[in-house]
This record gives C-alpha cells, sequence and structure tokens, in this order.
C-alpha cells in the first residue's frame, strides 16, 4: 500500500484499497477500489472525504461521497495546462507612425524604456493599471515582433 499522507482539499486520488478506510468503505470496497474523484476535505493525515466521479448505488441511494483513510488513496498527477507566457506591449514611434511592439524586459523603472523583441526601445503600453498583452493582430503590431513571436522558441 503506497503511503500517501497530507492529501489536500482539491486532490485528484483514486481509491487503491479499503484496508483502512471506515467500514462503510470496507463494506462497498468492490465498488470502491479503482474510482477516481477529488478530495473535498481531509483531517489530519488520516482521513479524506472523496466526491467520486461516478455516483454509487448502494441500497438504493446514490453516494457520491466517502470517507476513506488517507493510506487508501493515491494521489493522481492531473496535467496542468502550460502557462502561456504573457507577453506586454510596448510603443514606439517610427518617422511619427505609432508602431506597438512585443517587449522582451519589462524596464525596472519609469523612466527606462523597454526592450522589445525586435531590438528597439519602446514605452508599456497600460489599460489603466494593467500592462497591455502584446497581440499579433493588432493593426499597428510591429512586423518583426509578430514574427518572432510566431517562430517557436526551444
Ligand atoms: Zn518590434
Amino acid at each position: 500500500m503506497p503511503d500517501v499522507t497530507g492529501l489536500c482539499e482539491g486532490d485528484r486520488v483514486r481509491v487503491e484499497g479499503v484496508e483502512d478506510s471506515p467500514l462503510e468503505a470496507r463494506t462497498y470496497g468492490d465498488l470502491l477500489v479503482g474510482r477516481s474523484g477529488v478530495v473535498q476535505s481531509v483531517r489530519g493525515d488520516s482521513w479524506a472525504l472523496v466526491r467520486l466521479d461516478q455516483v454509487i448505488e448502494v441500497h438504493g441511494h446514490s453516494r457520491r461521497r466517502w470517507l476513506f483513510a488517507q493510506a487508501d488513496l493515491v494521489l493522481l498527477d492531473v496535467l496542468k495546462p502550460e502557462p502561456v507566457p504573457v507577453v506586454h506591449s510596448g510603443v514606439a514611434l517610427h518617422d511619427g507612425v505609432r508602431v506597438v511592439h512585443a517587449l522582451k524586459h519589462w524596464p525596472r523603472t519609469d523612466q527606462e524604456w523597454a526592450r522589445t523583441l525586435c531590438g528597439v526601445g519602446a514605452r508599456p503600453l497600460w489599460v489603466a493599471d494593467w500592462p497591455l498583452p502584446f497581440s499579433a493582430a493588432l493593426k499597428d503590431a510591429c512586423p518583426a515582433c509578430r514574427k518572432t513571436l510566431r517562430r517557436p522558441t526551444s
């Protein structure tokens, strides 16, 4: 039996056994082992209330929440979506034309200019208190920055 302790609310788990779980779970072990669900609450390192993905029918009742010993549960690896890096945008004038660039570095102070992907200096763009993300769909987006962003960096 894998020694899993310290589960947290929201953890995805699979029922690996019912040996150490309350009598109720042991009684319906055949129905419960192999099921997966989400930990709803924990008591210390010993117990976990799990909301199963599927409803279990026992004596005409539909049960979804079961109390298990944490030792009977295995934490499942959940594939978290890769965070998409946010590229901020900055604006610069080129021959009097306003061009929006993708920023490579955020300036440390308000007085500094930001470095862009295409290698020029630009002023960070803000919308209210939020730095504006660069979007290649912007009408005045810099073509060089756009191209650099599209190229996958590895
Ligand atoms: Zn650019």
